[in-house]
């Protein structure tokens, strides 16, 4: 069977807050542990025949209502990659909380590919519980049921291959219906694993990041991922400030914004 076409993958980072290892791992409460910053990126996997941005990141309003300091609109970061946000047809939402779909009115041509079960848990009965609900916009998921009214919403049932080397896998855990993104490139499989495990030290020392609908099917993602690379280091966490040193800018005037993640990461 003939390869598919290598996809070129890009983290673009937009926005930071500062956070103690207690909002970041379940069971790690001393405050004197060191805080751990949290990056925001939005993705973009792009080859000859094909271009997905992966999220949507928030805009300045939400950063300023969440107290997040945000750093560029996400869809600037694109614009640099030579992405124009409004000709983009596929967006991939790994799952629909605020710090993933806040820009998607930038992206009028888009179609959103989505899990069943991420909107029936946005907009079911999970929703009435704070714990649950608070990493959503009620507006936001209102606005997505418009989009599936208006014919723009690709809903998938578990995994799916969206074209040749790219496929989507439903992992839950963090939500009900959080998917994760396999992509073939250069280096080999590489899995951007969004809020699967925001942190490497996440899955990597098996703690689980305390929002969270499951902790066993959060559990059961890490070792699904890990079945979907050949290299480990090849499942880029989908908030760690980490993925920023280890990976190279795709051009100097990147540098701090953009990084390519097709690469062997550096001093792993
Ligand atoms: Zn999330």
């Amino acid at each position: 069977m003939a390869e598919p076409e290598a996809f070129e993958v890009y983290a673009i980072r937009y926005a930071t807050v500062q956070r103690t290892a207690g909002e970041n791992f379940i069971g790690v409460s001393d405050p004197h542990e060191a805080a751990t910053d949290m990056d925001y990126y939005v993705w973009l996997a792009r080859n000859a025949d094909h271009s997905f941005v992966i999220d949507t990141g928030f805009n300045e309003a939400a950063a300023r209502r969440r107290k997040r300091t945000f750093l560029r609109s996400p869809v600037e970061g694109l614009a640099q990659l030579g992405i124009e946000a409004g000709k983009v047809e596929g967006v991939i939402v790994t799952h629909l909380h605020y710090d993933h779909i806040g820009n998607f009115d930038l992206f009028p041509k888009a179609r959103f590919h989505l899990q069943d079960l991420e909107m029936m848990y946005a907009t079911g009965r999970h929703m009435a519980n704070r714990f649950f609900a608070g990493a959503y916009e009620a507006d936001e998921v209102a606005e997505m049921v418009r989009n599936v009214y208006a014919g723009r919403v690709v809903f998938h049932d578990g995994d799916t291959e969206l074209a040749p080397g790219l496929s989507l896998h439903l992992v839950g855990g963090h939500t009900m219906g959080l998917q994760v993104v396999r992509l073939w490139t250069r280096a080999g499989w590489l899995v951007l694993a969004s809020d699967a495990s925001h942190y490497a030290d996440n899955m990597n020392k098996g703690l689980p990041f305390p929002i969270v609908h499951d902790v066993g099917e959060m559990i059961d993602g890490w070792r699904r991922m890990r079945e979907l690379v050949d290299d480990e280091r090849h499942i880029i966490p989908g908030h760690d400030p980490i993925v920023m040193e280890q990976y190279p800018a795709p051009d100097p005037s990147l540098e701090g914004i953009v990084v390519r993640l097709d690469t062997l990461p550096e001093n792993y």
